[in-house]
């Protein structure tokens, strides 16, 4: 697709390009494999020596779409859809590190992936640091050691919304010699694209926004192709041979597609976290409708958190579009919108937050956000309780907090929803 087309015009065409008479709508390609003629022609696509599908552990032609159209929205070179947000991680993590690596993360983000930095990889040898990422640069940059292989934030934190200063970030990882690798996935590059402001690797959990109608888990792993791996002795997965490819060079054969390629040739082939073509189809059908969700998402959010702000009931609203957010300047500096994301603390502590989340009629309580549909969750008791309370603390996670995600439903009948559930406390 033409590069100077406007983002709402990829969102809805990008990456499917019918030929004459070929469908209008791309198909689902609902098979495992792919036909060839020749042993050669299979051998040369095993050797990588041509393109081409042939299992759909690595590539099909469905989920080709979604990243062909994901990479020109976000302004990278290549992308790699995966089964879930925590695979696109995994995959990042695996591409760059091995056992005795070290990362350094923000500390406010999503649970599941605290667990995976955290825990899981703690437990293959891969060391995270956790920052606070409103620290000030030195202490974040003392966090770096020579083993440190990427440095890891949210633009927009689930749940505590927090806005990421990418500058400082990008200045960091710049400092460290490693790629930024930014979790993009309440802004979508829609409100936010952060190849823009210094980042080098993105992830999306494409089961939130991206799809936005609770309907397809996915993630998708968006690189900008500008990290110069050759330029470090840290990366040698990437810059020396690769024994199981008969010694291919990764950056040698692929040049700024070589974190695309060693990432689906190697972790996707070795540790199959694939999207399906059911899950891809969905994904890219939703996604064009993407600029007009997240433009209603945000206005929505906006009204609702200045609603809460002025309710009697209501304690604390965070929300970065409020102008008493202390994050409201910097967002205003790296979003298009602040998604419909946002938390509240109503009066009454956790029994409080327990009435009105009961209470409530059309917003229903899900373990989700970014979804079409208006929706609440509370996170002390759901989805960060495997965490230590000092773990919830660093997050962001008091007991009264509840994690509000706008629909796209008429902002009134929002309001009124929460307006009589606060009433009950
Ligand atoms: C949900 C989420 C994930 C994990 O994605 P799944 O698709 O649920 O695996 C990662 N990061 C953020 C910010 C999320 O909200």
């Amino acid at each position: 697709m033409e590069n100077n087309y406007h983002l709402e015009t990829l969102a809805v065409q990008a990456g499917w390009n019918p030929k004459n008479g070929e469908s209008r709508v791309q198909p689902i390609v609902q098979s495992t494999t792919y036909k060839y003629a020749t042993a050669q022609e299979l051998a040369d696509l095993f050797d990588l020596k041509s393109a081409g599908h042939f299992y759909t552990r690595l590539t099909h032609p469905t989920a080709e779409v979604l990243e062909n159209k994901m990479a020109s929205l976000c302004g990278g070179v290549g992308a790699i859809a995966t089964a879930s947000g925590q695979a696109a991680t995994s995959l990042v993590t695996f591409n760059l590190c091995n056992a005795g690596d070290h990362i350094i993360s923000a500390s406010t983000i999503y649970g599941g992936t605290a667990n995976l930095l955290g825990h899981s990889l703690a437990k293959l040898g891969i060391e995270t640091t956790f920052v606070d990422q409103d620290a000030p640069e030195s202490e974040i940059a003392s966090a770096i050691r020579p083993n440190t292989k990427y440095i890891f934030a949210e633009t927009l934190s689930n749940p505590s919304v927090r806005v990421l200063d990418f500058e400082k970030f990008s200045r960091i990882a710049k400092m460290a010699g490693v790629p930024l690798v930014i979790d993009n996935t309440f802004p979508t590059p829609v409100l936010c694209r952060p190849f823009d402001f210094g980042a080098n690797i993105v992830v999306h959990s494409t089961s939130k926004f991206a799809d936005g109608h609770a309907s397809a888990l996915g993630g998708i792993v968006v690189d900008k192709g500008d990290f110069d791996y050759e330029a470090s002795d840290k990366y040698l997965g990437l810059t020396t041979p690769d024994p199981t490819y008969h010694g291919l060079v990764y950056t040698k054969t692929f040049g700024n597609m070589a974190f695309i390629a060693k990432g689906r040739t190697h972790v996707m082939r070795d540790f199959g976290m694939m999207m399906s073509p059911m899950n891809a189809w969905i994904t890219n059908m939703n996604l064009e409708t993407l600029h007009l969700r997240m433009e209603r998402h945000s206005s929505n959010a906006q009204k609702v958190a200045e609603f809460l702000e002025s309710h009697p009931n209501v304690e604390w609203v965070n929300y970065p579009g409020l102008k008493s957010s202390p994050e409201y300047e910097r967002a205003k500096k790296y979003l298009k919108g602040c998604s419909g994301v946002m938390t509240f603390g109503p009066k009454g502590g956790r029994k409080g937050a327990e009435k009105v989340m009961d209470a409530l009629k059309l917003a229903a309580i899900v373990c989700h956000v970014a979804d079409a549909r208006t929706g609440v969750l509370h996170p002390a008791s759901t989805t960060h309780r495997q965490l230590s309370d000092e773990e919830q603390k660093a997050t962001g996670i008091l007991p009264e907090l509840i994690r509000l995600s706008v629909g796209i439903e008429h902002v009134d009948d929002i309001i009124a929803d929460l307006d009589q559930a606060l009433k009950n406390i």
